[in-house]
C-alpha cells in the first residue's frame, strides 16, 4: 500500500485525514490519499521560495529542469508501472506516451529556454525591450487521463519563467505526482518551489482557484469545471487558461489513403480507452468509401488493445451513453458490453444509424464509444464536424485535400493524415467550450510570465 504524501516546502506531509486510491483494474484499494481542505501551508512555503527561484537565470533554471528530466528519464519505467497501476493503461501506452512525454516535457522546456530570444522593437528615437518577468505563485490543476504527461507540461514552463507552485492532480490518480515530488527532492529542487497537494476537487482544487496570493490559474479538465474555475478566478482578475473538454471528429474524404487512414482513425477513436481530450470520437465518413472503410475498421478494432475506463462511476456514465444512443435509434456495429471480469471493463464500442446532432453524437463521452456518420461532400462534413459545442482537435484523413478541409473546421488543432502528432513548439488548446487560451513552446512562456516593456529614449 502507498501513502501519498502533500509536499509542501519540501517536505513530506501526511494528514489525518485520507482517502483510498482505487485501480480501475480491479477495484484495489493501491494507496492512501491524504484529504487536503486548505492551500496556505503550501501558498506560504511557495511565497518564500519564490524571490530567490525567480532571481536564478533562466539557464540555472533550466538546468534545474534537465537534472529532473534526467531523473525521471533514469526511472521510466517506474513512472510506467506507477501510471498503469493508477490508470489501468497498457504498460505499452504508460511507457510511451506518459512517462516519456513526461520526461519529454521537462526536456523540451529547458531547451526551448535556453533559445528563447530577446523581444525588441526599434523606433526612431528610442528602443523597446521586452522583459519577461515571473508571475509569483501559480496553480496548477489536472485531470487523470494523461497525470502526469498534462501536469508536467504545466510544472516545466512555470518553472522556467520564475514561478512558484502549488500543484493538484486527480484525485483518482495521484501516484505520479508523487512520484515526481520525491524526484524533486532527491535532486535538490529548493524547497518550496514546487508544492504538491492531493484531495477533491471541490475542496482543494477550489483553494487553490480561491486563494488571492495565487496569481495564475492553469487548469486542464472537463468544461462544466472549468466554468467554475472562471467564475471564482475572474472578479480577481487571475491570469487563466482553461484545457477544456472536445467532441472531436476524424473526417475521412473519398480519396483516402485506407491504409493509413483505417488504423490512424482506430487509434483516434480508442487509445487510452478513448480518455483523451483529443480522441476522434465521431467518426465522419464520405459515403463512397463507408462500406470498405468500416469492414476493415471494425476487423483491426478486434485486435486493438485498450485498458479499462478509469473508474466504476466513470463507467456508469459511459454505459448510460450507450443507453441513450439505443434510444436516440442507433445501431451496435461493436462492443456495447460489460465484460464479465472484475474492474473498470467496458468493450470498446462503434455505433452508427444517429444523426450527427443526437446528444450521443455532440456530448463528451470521455470512454472507449465512437459514433460514425457517412456524409456526401465536404461541405457537408465540414458543417458536421463544426456543428457542436466544442472545438478543441480533428483529423482528415485525405490524398488531396486535408488542408483546404482542416483550414474550415473550428477547433485549435487539425491534424492531416496523422494524429497526436505533437511538436511541443507549436500552440494547444481550443476554441468555443474547449477552452480559452493556448499553452505549448511560447505560448506557455507567455502565460506563465508578465510580459513587461521598456522603452529607453536615445541621447
Ligand atoms: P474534472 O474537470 O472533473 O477535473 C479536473 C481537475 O479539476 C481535477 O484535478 C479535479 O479534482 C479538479 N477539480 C474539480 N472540481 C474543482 C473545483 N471546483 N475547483 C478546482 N479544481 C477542481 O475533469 P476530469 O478529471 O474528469 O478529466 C476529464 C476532462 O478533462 C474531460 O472533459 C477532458 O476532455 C478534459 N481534458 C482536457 C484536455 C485539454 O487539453 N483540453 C486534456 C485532458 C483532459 P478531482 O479529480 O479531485 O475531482
Amino acid at each position: 500500500m502507498i501513502q501519498v504524501k502533500n509536499y509542501i516546502g519540501g517536505e513530506f506531509v501526511t494528514l489525518s485525514e485520507d482517502f483510498d486510491d482505487i485501480s480501475p483494474l480491479d477495484f484495489s484499494v493501491i494507496a492512501k490519499v491524504p484529504r487536503t481542505r486548505n492551500v496556505d501551508d503550501a501558498v506560504d512555503a511557495a511565497k518564500k521560495a519564490q524571490p530567490m527561484w525567480g532571481a536564478l537565470s533562466i539557464e540555472q533554471r533550466c538546468d534545474w529542469l534537465d537534472k529532473i528530466a534526467n531523473e525521471l528519464e533514469n526511472q521510466i519505467e517506474e513512472i510506467a508501472r506507477l501510471e498503469s497501476m493508477d490508470t489501468g493503461k497498457p504498460h505499452h501506452v504508460a511507457l510511451n506516451v506518459d512517462a516519456s512525454r513526461s520526461v519529454n516535457n521537462f526536456r523540451f522546456f529547458a531547451d526551448f529556454g535556453r533559445n528563447m530570444e530577446s523581444q525588441t522593437f526599434e523606433m526612431s528615437d528610442a528602443t523597446n525591450y521586452v522583459v519577461r518577468k515571473p508571475i509569483g505563485i501559480v496553480g496548477l490543476i489536472s485531470p487523470w487521463n494523461l497525470p502526469l504527461y498534462l501536469l508536467s507540461w504545466k510544472i516545466a514552463p512555470a518553472l522556467l519563467m520564475g514561478n512558484s507552485i502549488v500543484a493538484k492532480p486527480s484525485e483518482i490518480t495521484p501516484l505520479t505526482a508523487h512520484f515526481l515530488a520525491n524526484i524533486c527532492s532527491q535532486v535538490g529542487l529548493p524547497a518550496g518551489v514546487l508544492n504538491i497537494v492531493h484531495g477533491y476537487g471541490p475542496e482543494v482544487g477550489q483553494a487553490i482557484v480561491e486563494h488571492p496570493e495565487i496569481k495564475a490559474i492553469s487548469f486542464t479538465g472537463g468544461t462544466s469545471t472549468g466554468k467554475i474555475v472562471a467564475a471564482t478566478a475572474a472578479p480577481m482578475f487571475k491570469k487563466l487558461s482553461l484545457e477544456l473538454g472536445g467532441k472531436n471528429a476524424s473526417i475521412v474524404l473519398e480519396d483516402a489513403d485506407l491504409d493509413v487512414a483505417v488504423p490512424g482513425v482506430l487509434r483516434a477513436s480508442f487509445l487510452n480507452s478513448g480518455q483523451i481530450c483529443l480522441c476522434g470520437s465521431r467518426v465522419l465518413l464520405h459515403s463512397s468509401i463507408y462500406d470498405e472503410f468500416m469492414e476493415r475498421y471494425l476487423q483491426e478494432l478486434k485486435s486493438f488493445e485498450i485498458g479499462p475506463v478509469i473508474s466504476d462511476e466513470h463507467r456508469s456514465k459511459v454505459v448510460s451513453y450507450i443507453d441513450l444512443a439505443k434510444q436516440e435509434g442507433g445501431n451496435i456495429l461493436a462492443g456495447g458490453n460489460i465484460p464479465d471480469k472484475v474492474g473498470a471493463w467496458i468493450e470498446p464500442t462503434v455505433i452508427s444509424g444517429l444523426s450527427h446532432t443526437s446528444r450521443t453524437a455532440t456530448e463528451e463521452i470521455f470512454g472507449p464509444v465512437v459514433t460514425v456518420h457517412p456524409f456526401d461532400s465536404d461541405e457537408e462534413a465540414i458543417e458536421m464536424a463544426n456543428s457542436t459545442q466544442y472545438g478543441l482537435a480533428g483529423s482528415v484523413w485525405s490524398k488531396r485535400k486535408g488542408r483546404e478541409v482542416a483550414e474550415k473546421i473550428d477547433s485549435g488543432m487539425v491534424w492531416v493524415n496523422t494524429w497526436l502528432h505533437r511538436d511541443l513548439r507549436v500552440p494547444f488548446g481550443g476554441v468555443k467550450d474547449s477552452g480559452v487560451g493556448r499553452e505549448g513552446g511560447m505560448w506557455s512562456l507567455g502565460f506563465f510570465s508578465e510580459a513587461v516593456n521598456i522603452c529607453v529614449m536615445e541621447d
